[in-house]
């Protein structure tokens, strides 16, 4: 037995899992927040407890030497080397990686080289990479990467429709992005509709703060709504989604608050969305308490993104040529019960329908009528998990 650390660092975050493996036991799970500003907070989960700690904690490695303090604090490891391997999720790994890899440092240097195709996130999980190499030398480092499961599409889904040498000298194609998440949920899908995956044409909707919409056929990737970076596709809490790319020249001729392309898709990418449109938050909760109110900013938001949300999915039964099943999983598609029978039932017409009474929050399986031609799911993403158990697989190839 031995114990293997699923760890997702984001710019001010970093979220950790700690597993017994092969066994797939949940020893204790945790997050830093506010790295790098006042008052950053840990906290630590196991036993049906929860410990949170306020306390500054200056960078990343900082919080990695405290989570060592604390996982030996509460007796959750005896000595830094009982943890063998440590699995960091890594948001882009380009053209160069279609499966999880041990991290060397050639590995790392072309995770940093690909920064710019998700510059909110490689930077970070780079971060969290060095960070734990310092600490935790011996247990083997694997990098996971969100974009290695959508390598399977085809050219037709990945190229842009610009002249051919922005691909073939600067790399300019669609990447996708939550790999980990949409691979998860189909292979669980499959489980649920008792067939297997290679027969099954599932399209999965990972709804959360960031969101995507997958079209996977025999268990393989075939189109997602991500692109070059996690910016396109379906609206976000924060982000646009697909826009029309003449914008950006025209608001940086003729908006006086834009000095810089890079500004504007800042803007893009943390001021839109959900947030942008309401002017009130990116969180679906807090949305629908100013929904409630009757907020117009806030209707219309909700408005848009499941507007988004039907036109995506809606274009993948023609990529798939119809569907087996509509898969929700991630914050909002987990808890959200309004948000999947607005999608559900405005997509009637493909052949789904939502039971209400097994539309629920935090519902875990199927939720469709049994004369539902395209079965709905609701199957609670687990991440870490899929980023623990390739660890696995490489410790014992290794
Ligand atoms: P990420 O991992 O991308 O940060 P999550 O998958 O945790 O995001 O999803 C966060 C989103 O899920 C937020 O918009 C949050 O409001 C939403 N969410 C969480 N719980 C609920 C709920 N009970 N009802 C509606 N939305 C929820």
């Amino acid at each position: 037995m031995s114990k293997t650390l699923a760890v997702n660092a984001g710019s001010s975050s970093l979220k950790w899992q700690l597993f017994d493996m092969p066994e797939e036991h949940v020893i204790a799970k945790g997050i830093f927040e506010r790295i790098g500003l006042q008052n950053s907070l840990s906290t630590v989960k196991f036993g049906g407890e929860t410990h949170e700690r306020e306390i500054d904690i200056a960078d990343h490695g900082q919080a990695v030497m405290l989570l060592m303090d604390e996982l030996i604090h509460f007796n959750l490891i005896h000595d830094f080397r009982d943890i063998t391997g440590v699995g960091h999720r890594v948001v882009a790994g380009g053209e160069f990686f279609n499966a999880s890899t041990i991290v060397t440092p050639e590995v790392l240097e072309k995770i940093k080289s690909i920064s710019g195709l998700a510059p909110l996130h490689n930077p970070a999980n780079v971060l969290g990479i060095e960070a734990f190499q310092a600490l935790l030398p011996d247990a083997l480092a694997v990098a996971v990467f969100d974009t290695a499961f959508h390598t399977t599409m085809p050219e037709e889904a990945y190229r842009y429709p610009i002249p051919t040498k922005y691909y073939k000298d600067y790399a300019v194609r669609k990447y996708g992005a939550h790999g980990t998440s949409h691979m998860y949920v189909a292979h669980e899908a499959a489980k649920v509709l008792g067939k297997p995956l290679s027969e099954l044409k599932l399209i999965t909707a990972h709804i959360g703060n960031g969101a995507s919409i997958t079209a996977i056929k025999g268990g393989k990737s075939i189109d997602t709504s991500m692109g070059f970076t996690p910016l396109a596709g379906v609206m976000m809490g924060t982000r646009s989604g697909d826009l029309d790319a003449s914008i950006i020249p025209y608001l940086l001729k003729n908006c006086p608050d834009l000095e810089s392309a890079q500004q504007l898709i800042d803007e893009f990418n943390n001021k839109s969305g959900i947030l942008g449109v309401s002017e009130l938050s990116s969180d679906m909760r807090d949305l629908w308490a100013a929904v409630d109110e009757g907020n117009s900013k806030a209707i219309l938001a909700y408005k848009m993104f499941v507007d988004r949300l039907k036109k995506f999915i809606a274009q993948y039964f023609g990529v798939l040529n119809g569907a087996d099943a509509l898969v929700f999983t991630a914050g909002i598609g987990e808890n959200d019960t309004d948000v999947r029978s607005d999608v559900v039932g405005g997509l009637s017409w493909f052949g789904m329908e939502i039971v209400p009474e097994l539309n629920v929050r935090g519902a875990d399986g199927i939720i469709s009528t049994p004369e539902s031609k395209v079965k709905v799911l609701v199957i609670p993403t687990n991440e870490e998990l899929m980023i623990a158990r390739d660890v696995e697989k490489l410790k014992v190839e290794h």
